[in-house]
């Protein structure tokens, strides 16, 4: 299997070259030459897979550069039991009550170590870094900045690789408590937290204007791992199969080749929802895949008009649901350049209307969008938020995050009929303790695993908004 550019203009490269790399070399994104081709049959034959052995598989059709038995290695070490609460990884949790047309269920995607779904392909990301560095004999200083989430999940999945560090940037006083103690009590050697003098936009200025000097990141070999790193999107895909093999086991065997379910994704920068896209092009029966917003509902608009008309952060709000707080969805040039029949040309020629102005009109498409792909979206506010966490509580006796909140009052809006719908938890309550106490009044406590987290010591480096500082810094720690 080999890679390619969304704009065309990229020699087509094995899996183990995109994964160190952010952008393609001319500014599109890489996407896989064709996806692969999957039959009931063979989906039916992974039923008895266990989580890791089920990403060796799938995994294994991307990263076709990779052995076999390393491939397999790599995925036992990143879905380990011991990283995850859950011993089978991904736990599926009817929610009950749920007394409309079709029964919703919970995808558990945040037993890992920092409580949120990017653990899932984080955790894949690490160990697949290590093992491709030290094969081509090269190292990565991995620069990033972080509101919270993004940023752990990171460290976390790095913590103590060889050959990588991690310089990770936060804006000063402007994370929760448990987010800083989260980061800033790992001590090991090659993690670096900086926290700056300055608001998140800062923190992203700085690392643009570091990874833009290419002189600058060739001498010091820079890297990112964002939402766009295509060893993400593969690795996301993993639980969507794994969802459906849950949600089906208890289907007759007669009955599940073809059996129909819907996944609704809380979404950002349209990196899980492109991966569910993915697992459906590959043969994986999903009917819908609802796409739920929150306030920053430019994802929501596309969905529903045609017309793409990213926000400027000054435009983007705040909200109880912050990892969803995006207005420029990175990931959805992978799926525009699908609707546009793969033609880098056409979708050269959008992102250029994007730039002139301010947005991309796909109107005509529009019709393609649900009928060919199973897209659908809403959007959920700070009420909505509020009240289904009240009421999933009340009836199931779950508490769910804002996140998935937002996942639950949308997907309640598009079930069906005999189609389960599948919500994707992507983080824990216990992260969001105030917007919970404001549905519930539920003091929701620290996991019995973390109890004592808030305790430890903490090491990060206070800096001025400084690119000179910043530079000296990292030059003299890079790895
Ligand atoms: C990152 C994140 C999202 C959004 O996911 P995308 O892949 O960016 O669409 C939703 N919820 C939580 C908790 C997240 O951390």
């Amino acid at each position: 299997m080999k890679y390619i550019s969304t704009r065309g203009g990229m020699e087509a490269a094995p899996y183990s070259a995109v994964l160190l790399e952010g952008l393609a070399t001319d500014g599109g994104l890489v996407v896989p030459e064709s996806l692969p081709q999957l039959s009931a049959a063979q989906v039916e034959g992974w039923r008895s897979l266990s989580y890791p052995e089920l990403a060796t598989e799938i995994l294994g059709l991307f990263a076709t550069d990779i052995p076999r038995d390393e491939l397999a290695e790599l995925c036992r070490a990143a879905y380990a039991p011991d990283r995850f609460v859950s011993e089978r990884i991904v736990p599926l949790v009817p929610l009950a009550g749920e007394q409309g047309p079709g029964e919703i269920a919970l995808v558990g995607l945040s037993e890992g170590p920092t409580l949120a779904f990017k653990d899932m392909a984080m955790q894949f990301l690490g160990q697949a870094l290590e093992y491709v560095l030290a094969k081509s004999d090269r190292t990565l200083n991995i620069i990033g900045a972080t509101s919270g989430d993004t940023g752990s999940a990171a460290e976390y999945a790095l913590r103590g690789k060889d050959g990588i560090a991690v310089f990770m940037l936060s804006p000063q006083g402007r994370m929760s408590a448990f987010q800083r103690a989260q980061m800033y009590s790992l001590t090991d050697g090659n993690i670096h937290n900086i926290a700056i003098a300055g608001v998140f936009d800062d923190c992203q200025n700085l690392v643009k204007k570091l990874s833009g000097d290419l002189e600058y990141k060739r001498e010091h070999n820079l890297g990112t791992v964002n939402s766009i790193n295509l060893g993400r999107i593969s690795a996301q895909i993993v639980y969507y199969f794994w969802a459906w093999l849950r949600q089906t086991d208890a289907v007759p065997a007669a009955e599940r080749a073809g059996y129909e379910v819907s996944f609704t994704i809380p979404s950002g920068n349209f990196g899980n929802i492109l991966s569910g896209h993915f697992a459906r092009s590959m043969g994986l029966p999903i009917r819908r895949l609802v796409l739920a917003a929150n306030e920053n509902n430019v994802l929501d608009e596309f969905f529903r008009t045609g017309i793409y008309a990213p926000r400027s952060a000054a435009a983007t709000f705040a909200t109880s649901s912050p990892s969803m707080d995006i207005s420029k969805a990175s990931n959805l040039e992978r799926f525009v350049f699908e609707l546009l029949g793969r033609d880098p040309q056409r979708l050269s020629a959008a992102w250029d209307e994007l730039e002139r102005t301010g947005q991309i009109d796909l109107r005509a498409e529009l019709p393609r969008f649900e009928t060919e792909f199973g897209f659908q979206s809403g959007t959920s506010t700070h009420a909505d938020r509020l009240a289904t966490i009240r009421s999933v509580f009340e009836t199931s006796e779950i508490i769910i995050d804002p996140h998935t909140a937002d996942g639950v009052k949308v997907a309640r809006e598009f079930v069906e009929p005999g189609v389960p719908m599948l919500v994707l938890e992507t983080a824990k309550p216990a992260k969001f303790p105030e917007v919970v106490f404001d549905a519930t009044g539920q003091q929701i406590g620290m996991p019995e695993h973390l109890a004592g987290l808030l305790d430890l010591p903490q090491r990060v480096t206070d800096m001025p908004d400084d690119e000179q500082q910043l530079r000296s810094f990292i030059a003299e720690r890079a790895v």
